[in-house]
């Protein structure tokens, strides 16, 4: 079976919800980390929106927006304020939500997805999340709880320009976005806690008798997961295609509709046709000044920004010489991949080899017993230090794997490690001679397959006579040993 392309084009922009990393809420005191919190416990009067109370903006919240707009490469415009947005909901106990109207924070950026494609970001502007609904049923009826620990939590919405052609290019767009606001430390972007939803524009555009139909685009509300992003997009764009050919609604309708994503049945739902902007009444909020962002301060920021991981990646593959895979895997966490530096700056002729042991040795332990490469039991230093001994041949790969161990239990310098455990690679021949003769001697048949001209018949060999070394020797030597004795 061959897949046909779809018979339009898909046209798709993103508002991404990103959740800052702050102390505190957006306006008041509260603290801002509210998952898993018990209900209504991070609450006061600014966040619950009782009368009289005032909001007070946190400083941390603005310039984490300014960060992420330059590390977006946007402009940060010297004059913006806060607007209320109002509307009714039962999450929203003010009636209104303090968000940016029409001069937002930062203005007209773009990321670069991998391959080289722009996207552009069109504004990214600052406001307050609304509280929870926890839906029920008990004692045959059915209720609504209410949380408003989230209410208030800072918020910053990113809106791209309309520039993704497929659902593998918008969930690219969202991953590297997330990249780059993690590395920045705008956001945590916890998906699975919601601290990063997408809202999905997704529109179709083809040729019909000699013309080009662009019909009304379709959003796609409050995805929290790269999963319902792809699944959504798909769905929704083949929903609009059939609708037009079925001649549904959508070949009348001026307006775009708004959608929710049910993953259980992997289809969208109607919920309502959007409501025109002026509907909000919008108005400047009348408890805030204008913000005026000093420019020597978001010069700081920007001179404070990481690089990127874009950047990163193609660092390590073209200076340091690491493939594409260790470079990805690395840069994934900029926890693991500051260590990495770390140790390549003791060791700088040896970066494949200490990328090897951080992929390798160093995450399954931080896997087996938690924890971060931040503060890692063995500190890079000492990795780069062991890197040295075996590019010095004063410690065979196998004796090293013992040796971090060693230090990742008890800790300590690798060199006293290896002195003390008797680890140091031997150079005495004869030694290994004899043990080589030990392993030929109880293993007839890999000699008999080597004479009938199976080269590799002796590789299985060096492994036996490394353990007989317990781990000492250099695995060359053992190597021209074997090949010397059967030569
Ligand atoms: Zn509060």
């Amino acid at each position: 079976m061959t897949v046909s392309a779809p018979p339009y084009e898909l046209v798709i922009g993103i508002e991404t919800h990103v959740e800052l990393n702050t102390e505190s809420k957006m306006f008041c005191g509260c603290r801002a980390r509210w998952f898993g919190a018990p209900p209504n416990t991070l609450v006061c009067p600014v966040c619950l929106g009782l009368p009289g109370a005032l909001p007070v903006p946190n400083r941390r919240a603005i310039e984490l927006a300014i960060t992420a707009g330059l590390a977006l490469h946007c402009q940060t415009p010297d004059h913006t304020k806060f607007d209320r947005k109002n509307y009714m909901y039962p999450d929203l106990p003010k009636g209104y939500q303090i968000s940016q109207y029409d001069l937002p924070l930062t203005v007209n950026g773009w990321l670069k997805l991998e391959g080289g494609k722009r996207v552009g970001i069109r504004r990214a502007h600052l406001e307050e999340d609304t509280g929870t609904l926890k839906h029920g049923e008990g004692a045959g009826q059915r209720y609504t709880l209410v949380d408003f620990n989230r209410s208030g939590v800072p918020l910053l919405e990113i809106v791209s320009d309309p520039d993704m052609s497929s659902a593998g290019e918008a969930e690219r767009y969202v991953r590297t976005l997330r990249d780059i606001l993690v590395y920045s430390g705008v956001s945590e972007m916890r998906l699975e806690q919601g601290a990063g939803r997408f809202d999905v524009n997704v529109s179709i555009r083809f040729e019909e008798g000699g013309k080009t139909i662009w019909p009304p685009q379709s959003e796609i509300k409050n995805l929290n997961s790269y999963e319902a992003l792809r699944g959504a997009v798909a769905y929704e764009s083949d929903r609009l295609w059939r609708e037009w050919q079925s001649g549904g609604e959508i070949r009348t309708r001026t307006g775009k509709v708004t959608v929710g994503w049910s993953p259980e049945r992997g289809r969208t739902y109607m919920q309502r046709s959007k409501e025109e902007v002026e509907d909000y009444r919008y108005f400047p909020e009348p408890d805030l000044v204008a913000l005026r962002p000093k420019a020597t301060r978001v010069a700081e920021l920007r001179a404070a920004l990481p690089e990127m991981p874009t950047e990163r990646r193609a660092r390590f593959v073209e200076k340091l010489g690491l493939s594409e895979k260790d470079a990805r895997n690395l840069v994934a966490d900029r926890q693991l991949a500051d260590y990495f530096e770390a140790a390549v700056g003791v060791e700088p002729t040896s970066a494949k080899a200490v990328a090897n042991w951080v992929i390798g040795e160093l995450t399954a332990a931080l896997k087996r017993d938690g924890g971060d490469a931040k503060g890692a039991r063995v500190a890079p230093e000492q990795l780069g230090v062991l890197v040295r001994l075996i590019a010095a041949g004063r410690v065979s790969p196998t004796a090293a794997k013992q040796v971090f161990g060693e230090m990742w239990k008890r800790g300590g310098d690798p060199e006293a490690i290896v002195n003390t455990l008797g680890l140091a690679q031997t150079s005495d021949e004869d030694a290994i001679a004899a043990a080589v003769d030990e392993v030929l001697k109880a293993n007839p048949s890999a000699l008999a397959d080597y004479r009938k001209g199976k080269e590799r018949a002796l590789d299985g060999l060096i492994g036996p006579v490394m353990s007989r070394m317990k781990g000492r020797a250099d695995g060359a030597v053992i190597r021209r040993i074997i090949l010397e004795r059967v030569g």
